[in-house]
Protein backbone atom coordinates (compact mmCIF):
# COMPACT_ATOMS: atom_id res chain seq x y z
CA UNK A 1 0.00 0.00 0.00
CA UNK A 2 1.29 3.53 -1.13
CA UNK A 3 0.52 6.54 2.00
CA UNK A 4 -1.24 9.71 0.59
CA UNK A 5 -2.33 12.66 2.49
CA UNK A 6 -5.65 13.03 0.98
CA UNK A 7 -7.82 10.55 -0.96
CA UNK A 8 -11.11 11.21 -2.00
CA UNK A 9 -13.68 9.03 -3.59
CA UNK A 10 -15.99 10.93 -6.23
CA UNK A 11 -18.52 9.81 -8.03
CA UNK A 12 -17.53 12.08 -11.06
CA UNK A 13 -14.59 13.87 -12.05
CA UNK A 14 -14.52 16.47 -14.23
CA UNK A 15 -10.55 16.50 -15.36
CA UNK A 16 -10.68 19.77 -18.05
CA UNK A 17 -7.68 17.51 -19.64
CA UNK A 18 -6.85 17.57 -23.44
CA UNK A 19 -9.18 14.59 -24.06
CA UNK A 20 -12.28 16.44 -22.01
CA UNK A 21 -12.42 13.37 -19.73
CA UNK A 22 -15.15 13.10 -17.00
CA UNK A 23 -14.56 9.87 -15.32
CA UNK A 24 -16.92 7.88 -12.98
CA UNK A 25 -16.39 6.41 -9.97
CA UNK A 26 -12.85 7.43 -9.89
CA UNK A 27 -10.70 8.55 -6.82
CA UNK A 28 -8.05 11.26 -6.52
CA UNK A 29 -4.76 11.04 -4.01
CA UNK A 30 -3.01 14.27 -2.87
CA UNK A 31 0.44 13.73 -1.48
CA UNK A 32 2.74 16.74 -1.00
CA UNK A 33 0.34 19.39 -2.02
CA UNK A 34 0.03 17.92 -5.57
CA UNK A 35 -2.44 15.53 -7.54
CA UNK A 36 -0.39 12.09 -7.27
CA UNK A 37 -2.87 9.99 -8.69
CA UNK A 38 -6.23 9.54 -10.65
CA UNK A 39 -7.67 6.25 -10.86
CA UNK A 40 -11.07 4.10 -10.53
CA UNK A 41 -11.87 3.91 -7.39
CA UNK A 42 -11.66 0.33 -6.62
CA UNK A 43 -7.77 0.51 -7.74
CA UNK A 44 -7.42 3.08 -5.24
CA UNK A 45 -8.84 1.12 -2.55
CA UNK A 46 -6.53 -1.73 -3.19
CA UNK A 47 -3.68 0.47 -3.56
CA UNK A 48 -3.37 3.47 -1.42
CA UNK A 49 -3.93 4.22 2.69
CA UNK A 50 -4.33 7.91 3.62
CA UNK A 51 -4.51 10.09 6.65
CA UNK A 52 -7.82 11.81 5.71
CA UNK A 53 -10.25 9.48 2.87
CA UNK A 54 -13.30 10.85 2.07
CA UNK A 55 -16.62 9.41 0.40
CA UNK A 56 -18.10 11.81 -1.78
CA UNK A 57 -19.54 9.08 -4.11
CA UNK A 58 -22.90 11.32 -4.53
CA UNK A 59 -20.48 14.69 -5.53
CA UNK A 60 -17.97 15.72 -8.86
CA UNK A 61 -14.47 16.66 -8.32
CA UNK A 62 -13.32 19.45 -10.36
CA UNK A 63 -10.18 22.24 -10.70
CA UNK A 64 -11.11 25.23 -8.77
CA UNK A 65 -12.05 27.92 -10.69
CA UNK A 66 -10.20 31.01 -11.88
CA UNK A 67 -11.63 34.20 -11.68
CA UNK A 68 -9.55 36.49 -13.57
CA UNK A 69 -11.21 39.69 -13.03
CA UNK A 70 -12.33 41.73 -9.96
CA UNK A 71 -11.62 44.51 -7.14
CA UNK A 72 -12.05 42.19 -3.91
CA UNK A 73 -12.24 44.93 -1.72
CA UNK A 74 -14.92 46.53 -3.20
CA UNK A 75 -17.13 43.80 -1.69
CA UNK A 76 -17.78 46.30 1.13
CA UNK A 77 -19.65 48.43 -1.73
CA UNK A 78 -21.99 45.93 -3.04
CA UNK A 79 -25.57 47.23 -3.59
CA UNK A 80 -24.41 50.67 -2.82
CA UNK A 81 -25.22 52.56 -6.12
CA UNK A 82 -27.09 50.24 -8.67
CA UNK A 83 -28.82 50.73 -11.78
CA UNK A 84 -27.11 53.29 -13.36
CA UNK A 85 -24.62 53.79 -16.44
CA UNK A 86 -20.90 52.91 -15.99
CA UNK A 87 -19.74 56.46 -16.20
CA UNK A 88 -22.38 57.60 -13.86
CA UNK A 89 -21.53 54.82 -11.45
CA UNK A 90 -17.62 55.41 -11.41
CA UNK A 91 -18.03 59.38 -11.36
CA UNK A 92 -20.72 59.86 -9.22
CA UNK A 93 -20.48 57.18 -6.83
CA UNK A 94 -17.81 54.45 -6.75
CA UNK A 95 -14.62 57.11 -7.26
CA UNK A 96 -15.83 59.46 -4.79
CA UNK A 97 -16.34 56.44 -2.39
CA UNK A 98 -13.04 55.12 -2.51
CA UNK A 99 -11.95 58.71 -2.29
CA UNK A 100 -13.29 58.74 1.06
CA UNK A 101 -12.74 55.42 2.46
CA UNK A 102 -9.87 53.44 0.83
CA UNK A 103 -7.02 52.78 3.17
CA UNK A 104 -5.18 49.78 3.60
CA UNK A 105 -7.65 48.81 6.19
CA UNK A 106 -10.05 48.75 4.23
CA UNK A 107 -8.62 46.77 1.23
CA UNK A 108 -7.31 44.09 3.73
CA UNK A 109 -10.91 43.93 5.54
CA UNK A 110 -12.86 43.94 2.11
CA UNK A 111 -10.52 41.43 0.83
CA UNK A 112 -10.98 38.90 3.55
CA UNK A 113 -15.03 39.43 2.72
CA UNK A 114 -14.37 38.44 -0.95
CA UNK A 115 -11.81 36.10 0.05
CA UNK A 116 -14.64 34.13 2.12
CA UNK A 117 -17.23 34.49 -0.82
CA UNK A 118 -15.02 33.21 -3.15
CA UNK A 119 -13.64 30.03 -1.37
CA UNK A 120 -17.30 29.05 -0.80
CA UNK A 121 -18.23 29.30 -4.43
CA UNK A 122 -15.24 27.30 -5.62
CA UNK A 123 -13.28 29.91 -6.61
CA UNK A 124 -9.21 28.77 -5.75
CA UNK A 125 -7.43 31.73 -7.74
CA UNK A 126 -8.59 35.33 -8.56
CA UNK A 127 -7.20 38.23 -9.66
CA UNK A 128 -7.43 41.25 -8.55
CA UNK A 129 -7.26 44.69 -9.44
CA UNK A 130 -7.04 47.21 -6.40
CA UNK A 131 -5.07 49.88 -3.91
CA UNK A 132 -3.09 48.68 -0.89
CA UNK A 133 -2.32 45.32 -2.61
CA UNK A 134 0.28 45.14 -0.23
CA UNK A 135 -1.86 45.19 2.87
CA UNK A 136 -4.23 42.18 1.36
CA UNK A 137 -0.91 39.80 1.30
CA UNK A 138 -0.68 38.39 4.51
CA UNK A 139 -4.90 37.73 4.52
CA UNK A 140 -4.46 36.05 1.00
CA UNK A 141 -1.84 34.08 2.19
CA UNK A 142 -3.31 32.54 5.88
CA UNK A 143 -6.73 31.89 3.70
CA UNK A 144 -4.81 29.65 0.92
CA UNK A 145 -5.89 31.13 -1.90
CA UNK A 146 -4.03 32.10 -4.91
CA UNK A 147 -3.90 35.57 -6.52
CA UNK A 148 -3.12 37.60 -9.59
CA UNK A 149 -2.56 41.13 -7.81
CA UNK A 150 -2.53 43.90 -10.23
CA UNK A 151 -1.70 46.68 -8.98
CA UNK A 152 -3.44 49.98 -10.01
CA UNK A 153 -1.27 52.43 -12.57
CA UNK A 154 -3.41 55.49 -13.54
CA UNK A 155 -3.12 59.33 -14.39
CA UNK A 156 -4.76 61.23 -11.71
CA UNK A 157 -4.01 61.08 -7.84
CA UNK A 158 -5.60 58.20 -5.48
CA UNK A 159 -5.24 57.06 -2.14
CA UNK A 160 -2.53 54.76 -3.20
CA UNK A 161 0.15 57.10 -4.75
CA UNK A 162 0.10 60.31 -6.58
CA UNK A 163 1.70 60.23 -9.56
CA UNK A 164 1.26 57.20 -12.13
CA UNK A 165 5.12 56.67 -11.58
CA UNK A 166 4.44 56.44 -7.99
CA UNK A 167 2.09 53.94 -8.61
CA UNK A 168 4.40 51.74 -11.01
CA UNK A 169 7.32 52.14 -8.21
CA UNK A 170 5.15 51.18 -5.29
CA UNK A 171 3.66 47.91 -7.75
CA UNK A 172 6.87 46.84 -8.97
CA UNK A 173 8.47 46.80 -5.28
CA UNK A 174 5.84 44.09 -4.81
CA UNK A 175 6.75 42.28 -7.96
CA UNK A 176 10.35 42.31 -7.11
CA UNK A 177 9.43 40.91 -2.94
CA UNK A 178 7.01 37.87 -4.19
CA UNK A 179 8.68 36.89 -7.86
CA UNK A 180 8.10 33.19 -7.54
CA UNK A 181 5.77 32.65 -4.78
CA UNK A 182 2.99 29.92 -5.21
CA UNK A 183 0.15 31.66 -4.09
CA UNK A 184 0.81 35.70 -4.90
CA UNK A 185 1.97 36.83 -8.99
CA UNK A 186 2.03 40.12 -8.73
CA UNK A 187 1.06 42.12 -12.16
CA UNK A 188 0.39 45.20 -13.73
CA UNK A 189 -2.53 46.61 -13.59
CA UNK A 190 -3.10 49.82 -16.15
CA UNK A 191 -6.73 50.73 -15.18
CA UNK A 192 -8.11 51.66 -19.04
CA UNK A 193 -6.66 53.02 -22.26
CA UNK A 194 -8.57 56.66 -21.16
CA UNK A 195 -7.40 56.47 -18.09
CA UNK A 196 -3.63 56.53 -18.55
CA UNK A 197 -1.64 58.44 -21.11
CA UNK A 198 0.98 57.08 -23.33
CA UNK A 199 4.12 58.29 -21.21
CA UNK A 200 2.85 55.53 -18.58
CA UNK A 201 1.78 53.24 -20.82
CA UNK A 202 5.32 53.20 -22.55
CA UNK A 203 6.77 52.62 -18.75
CA UNK A 204 4.67 49.61 -18.37
CA UNK A 205 5.53 47.74 -21.66
CA UNK A 206 9.36 48.49 -20.58
CA UNK A 207 8.69 47.07 -16.60
CA UNK A 208 6.76 43.96 -18.16
CA UNK A 209 9.74 43.34 -19.92
CA UNK A 210 12.52 43.79 -17.50
CA UNK A 211 10.07 41.81 -14.61
CA UNK A 212 8.68 39.12 -16.83
CA UNK A 213 5.32 39.86 -15.04
CA UNK A 214 2.10 40.10 -16.83
CA UNK A 215 -0.71 43.00 -17.48
CA UNK A 216 -4.34 43.33 -16.84
CA UNK A 217 -6.64 45.84 -18.43
CA UNK A 218 -10.22 47.35 -18.58
CA UNK A 219 -10.30 47.78 -22.69
CA UNK A 220 -13.14 48.43 -24.60
CA UNK A 221 -15.97 48.71 -21.55
CA UNK A 222 -18.08 50.28 -23.40
CA UNK A 223 -18.88 52.20 -27.09
CA UNK A 224 -18.21 55.11 -25.53
CA UNK A 225 -14.66 54.78 -24.64
CA UNK A 226 -14.14 53.54 -28.24
CA UNK A 227 -15.87 56.97 -29.76
CA UNK A 228 -13.67 58.85 -27.37
CA UNK A 229 -10.02 57.87 -27.77
CA UNK A 230 -10.96 57.58 -31.78
CA UNK A 231 -11.66 61.73 -30.85
CA UNK A 232 -8.34 62.32 -28.76
CA UNK A 233 -6.04 59.71 -30.28
CA UNK A 234 -7.39 59.07 -33.81
CA UNK A 235 -7.95 55.60 -33.41
CA UNK A 236 -9.65 53.15 -31.72
CA UNK A 237 -8.51 51.86 -28.08
CA UNK A 238 -7.05 48.32 -29.42
CA UNK A 239 -4.96 50.09 -32.46
CA UNK A 240 -3.67 52.51 -29.81
CA UNK A 241 -2.66 50.10 -26.98
CA UNK A 242 -1.05 48.29 -30.17
CA UNK A 243 0.91 51.22 -31.35
CA UNK A 244 2.39 51.45 -27.90
CA UNK A 245 3.61 48.23 -27.71
CA UNK A 246 1.46 46.55 -25.15
CA UNK A 247 -1.26 43.96 -26.77
CA UNK A 248 1.25 40.71 -26.53
CA UNK A 249 1.01 37.52 -24.68
CA UNK A 250 1.46 38.80 -21.45
CA UNK A 251 -1.71 40.83 -21.81
CA UNK A 252 -5.14 40.33 -20.43
CA UNK A 253 -7.67 42.75 -21.80
CA UNK A 254 -10.74 42.84 -19.55
CA UNK A 255 -14.45 43.34 -20.86
CA UNK A 256 -14.03 43.86 -24.45
CA UNK A 257 -17.31 45.25 -26.02
CA UNK A 258 -18.19 46.98 -28.96
CA UNK A 259 -15.47 45.27 -31.13
CA UNK A 260 -14.87 44.87 -34.67
CA UNK A 261 -13.36 42.47 -36.80
CA UNK A 262 -10.07 44.55 -37.36
CA UNK A 263 -10.05 44.59 -32.85
CA UNK A 264 -10.97 40.91 -33.22
CA UNK A 265 -7.74 40.01 -35.66
CA UNK A 266 -5.15 42.48 -33.72
CA UNK A 267 -5.91 40.41 -30.66
CA UNK A 268 -5.90 37.40 -31.73
CA UNK A 269 -2.29 37.52 -33.74
CA UNK A 270 -0.69 39.47 -30.37
CA UNK A 271 -1.67 35.97 -28.64
CA UNK A 272 -3.48 38.59 -25.29
CA UNK A 273 -6.09 37.13 -23.55
CA UNK A 274 -9.69 38.24 -23.10
CA UNK A 275 -10.92 38.21 -19.38
CA UNK A 276 -15.23 38.11 -20.15
CA UNK A 277 -17.29 39.75 -17.29
CA UNK A 278 -20.52 39.00 -18.68
CA UNK A 279 -22.80 39.88 -15.66
CA UNK A 280 -20.89 43.36 -15.15
CA UNK A 281 -20.99 43.72 -18.62
CA UNK A 282 -24.99 43.42 -18.95
CA UNK A 283 -25.70 45.47 -15.37
CA UNK A 284 -24.18 48.11 -16.41
CA UNK A 285 -25.31 48.34 -20.21
CA UNK A 286 -21.59 48.00 -21.34
CA UNK A 287 -21.83 45.99 -24.30
CA UNK A 288 -21.35 42.21 -25.34
CA UNK A 289 -17.85 40.91 -25.81
CA UNK A 290 -18.60 38.81 -28.98
CA UNK A 291 -16.44 35.49 -27.26
CA UNK A 292 -17.70 33.39 -30.13
CA UNK A 293 -16.14 35.07 -32.52
CA UNK A 294 -12.81 35.60 -30.27
CA UNK A 295 -12.81 32.15 -29.58
CA UNK A 296 -13.02 30.81 -33.33
CA UNK A 297 -10.42 33.62 -34.28
CA UNK A 298 -8.28 31.45 -31.84
CA UNK A 299 -8.48 34.05 -29.01
CA UNK A 300 -7.71 32.74 -25.20
CA UNK A 301 -10.89 33.65 -23.97
CA UNK A 302 -11.88 33.22 -19.91
CA UNK A 303 -14.18 34.75 -17.09
CA UNK A 304 -14.08 36.93 -14.33
CA UNK A 305 -16.87 38.08 -11.96
CA UNK A 306 -15.54 42.28 -11.73
CA UNK A 307 -15.96 43.92 -8.33
CA UNK A 308 -19.37 43.00 -5.62
CA UNK A 309 -19.84 46.87 -6.52
CA UNK A 310 -21.22 45.79 -10.42
CA UNK A 311 -22.48 42.36 -10.21
CA UNK A 312 -23.17 42.33 -7.12
CA UNK A 313 -21.48 38.33 -6.19
CA UNK A 314 -18.03 36.55 -6.87
CA UNK A 315 -19.80 33.53 -7.86
CA UNK A 316 -17.99 31.85 -10.56
CA UNK A 317 -20.19 29.49 -10.93
CA UNK A 318 -23.34 31.85 -11.92
CA UNK A 319 -20.56 33.73 -14.05
CA UNK A 320 -19.69 30.83 -16.10
CA UNK A 321 -23.75 29.84 -16.51
CA UNK A 322 -24.36 33.72 -17.54
CA UNK A 323 -21.34 33.31 -20.18
CA UNK A 324 -22.10 30.21 -21.73
CA UNK A 325 -26.05 31.72 -21.92
CA UNK A 326 -25.44 34.83 -23.24
CA UNK A 327 -22.81 33.67 -25.99
CA UNK A 328 -25.50 32.36 -27.75
CA UNK A 329 -27.62 35.09 -27.49
CA UNK A 330 -25.17 37.71 -28.36
CA UNK A 331 -24.22 35.45 -31.58
CA UNK A 332 -27.22 34.03 -32.30
CA UNK A 333 -25.62 30.65 -32.49
CA UNK A 334 -26.86 28.12 -29.99
CA UNK A 335 -24.09 26.11 -30.05
CA UNK A 336 -21.38 29.17 -28.84
CA UNK A 337 -19.73 28.44 -25.95
CA UNK A 338 -20.83 25.08 -24.99
CA UNK A 339 -20.95 23.59 -21.47
CA UNK A 340 -17.20 21.85 -21.36
CA UNK A 341 -15.61 25.07 -23.27
CA UNK A 342 -17.44 27.66 -19.97
CA UNK A 343 -15.73 25.55 -18.06
CA UNK A 344 -12.29 25.14 -19.78
CA UNK A 345 -12.67 29.59 -20.23
CA UNK A 346 -13.23 29.50 -16.34
CA UNK A 347 -10.12 27.24 -15.68
CA UNK A 348 -7.76 25.89 -17.63
CA UNK A 349 -7.76 29.20 -20.27
CA UNK A 350 -7.09 30.97 -17.13
CA UNK A 351 -4.38 28.96 -16.07
CA UNK A 352 -2.97 29.29 -19.58
CA UNK A 353 -3.61 33.37 -19.31
CA UNK A 354 -1.27 33.13 -16.24
CA UNK A 355 1.17 31.06 -17.63
CA UNK A 356 0.71 28.34 -15.05
CA UNK A 357 -1.03 25.71 -17.58
CA UNK A 358 1.67 23.34 -16.18
CA UNK A 359 0.65 23.88 -12.07
CA UNK A 360 -3.44 24.97 -11.97
CA UNK A 361 -6.59 24.53 -14.61
CA UNK A 362 -6.92 20.74 -14.81
CA UNK A 363 -7.20 17.68 -12.45
CA UNK A 364 -3.83 15.52 -13.82
CA UNK A 365 -1.25 14.35 -12.23
CA UNK A 366 1.52 16.22 -10.93
CA UNK A 367 -0.34 19.39 -11.07
CA UNK A 368 -1.20 21.40 -7.70
CA UNK A 369 -4.02 19.85 -5.74
CA UNK A 370 -6.41 22.61 -6.47
CA UNK A 371 -9.88 20.81 -6.23
CA UNK A 372 -13.13 21.48 -5.51
CA UNK A 373 -16.16 19.08 -4.91
CA UNK A 374 -19.82 20.00 -5.83
CA UNK A 375 -22.56 17.84 -4.39
CA UNK A 376 -25.07 16.30 -7.27
CA UNK A 377 -27.26 14.48 -4.46
CA UNK A 378 -30.41 16.96 -4.19
CA UNK A 379 -33.13 16.69 -5.99
CA UNK A 380 -32.41 19.64 -7.75
CA UNK A 381 -29.16 18.13 -9.66
CA UNK A 382 -31.03 15.17 -10.32
CA UNK A 383 -31.15 13.20 -12.66
CA UNK A 384 -27.16 13.20 -13.58
CA UNK A 385 -26.84 12.41 -17.60
CA UNK A 386 -23.96 14.73 -17.58
CA UNK A 387 -22.01 16.19 -14.99
CA UNK A 388 -20.53 19.18 -17.24
CA UNK A 389 -24.36 20.29 -18.32
CA UNK A 390 -24.98 20.24 -14.77
CA UNK A 391 -22.20 22.77 -13.44
CA UNK A 392 -22.61 24.92 -16.57
CA UNK A 393 -26.32 25.12 -16.48
CA UNK A 394 -27.58 24.14 -13.25
CA UNK A 395 -25.47 24.19 -10.08
CA UNK A 396 -25.99 26.85 -7.34
CA UNK A 397 -22.62 27.80 -5.16
CA UNK A 398 -24.33 26.57 -2.30
CA UNK A 399 -23.55 23.19 -3.71
CA UNK A 400 -19.78 23.38 -3.79
CA UNK A 401 -19.38 21.57 -0.70
CA UNK A 402 -15.01 21.02 -0.06
CA UNK A 403 -12.01 23.02 -1.57
CA UNK A 404 -8.59 22.06 -1.86
CA UNK A 405 -5.91 24.43 -2.61
CA UNK A 406 -2.10 22.93 -2.73
CA UNK A 407 -3.58 20.36 -1.37
CA UNK A 408 -4.60 22.04 1.96
CA UNK A 409 -8.74 21.67 2.97
CA UNK A 410 -9.60 25.74 3.16
CA UNK A 411 -13.85 24.48 3.08
CA UNK A 412 -15.01 21.55 4.50
CA UNK A 413 -18.69 20.53 3.87
CA UNK A 414 -19.25 24.38 3.63
CA UNK A 415 -17.58 25.52 6.39
CA UNK A 416 -14.27 27.92 5.86
CA UNK A 417 -10.92 26.29 8.08
CA UNK A 418 -8.87 29.32 7.28
CA UNK A 419 -11.32 31.73 8.02
CA UNK A 420 -12.90 33.04 10.66
CA UNK A 421 -16.76 33.77 9.24
CA UNK A 422 -17.89 35.27 11.88
CA UNK A 423 -15.41 37.79 12.67
CA UNK A 424 -15.35 38.69 8.66
CA UNK A 425 -18.95 39.09 9.39
CA UNK A 426 -18.88 41.10 12.32
CA UNK A 427 -16.11 43.41 10.65
CA UNK A 428 -18.55 43.85 7.53
CA UNK A 429 -20.91 45.29 9.40
CA UNK A 430 -18.90 47.86 11.03
CA UNK A 431 -17.61 49.62 7.94
CA UNK A 432 -21.11 49.29 6.69
CA UNK A 433 -22.10 51.18 10.12
CA UNK A 434 -19.16 53.55 9.52
CA UNK A 435 -19.93 54.13 5.33
CA UNK A 436 -24.08 54.64 6.52
CA UNK A 437 -23.27 57.30 9.32
CA UNK A 438 -21.00 59.28 7.35
CA UNK A 439 -23.46 59.81 4.61
CA UNK A 440 -25.90 61.31 6.96
CA UNK A 441 -24.06 63.50 8.10
ZN1 LIG B 1 -13.13 45.90 -13.29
Amino acid sequence: MTSVDTLIHAGWIITINADKAVLQNHSLAIKDNLIAAILPTVEARAQFTATEELELTEHVLMPGLINMHGHAAMAYFRGMADDLPLMTWLNDHIWPAEGKWVSADFARDGTELAIAEMLRCGTTYYADNYFFAEATVDTIVDSGIRAQLCFPIIDFPTNWAATPDEHLQKGLALAVQYKGHEQVMVSLGPHAPYTVSDEPFRKIVAAAEEHDILIQMHVHETQGEVDDSIKLHGKRPIARLKDLGLLSPKMQCVHMTALNDDDIQMIAESGSTVVHCPESNLKLASGFCPIDKLQKAGVNVTIGTDGAASNNDLDMLSELRTAAILAKAASGNAEALPAHAALEAATINAARALRLEDKVGSLEVGKWADVIAIDFSELESLPVYDPVSHIAYATSRNQVTDVWIGGRRVLAERELLTLDAEAIAQKAKAWQQRIVEARNV
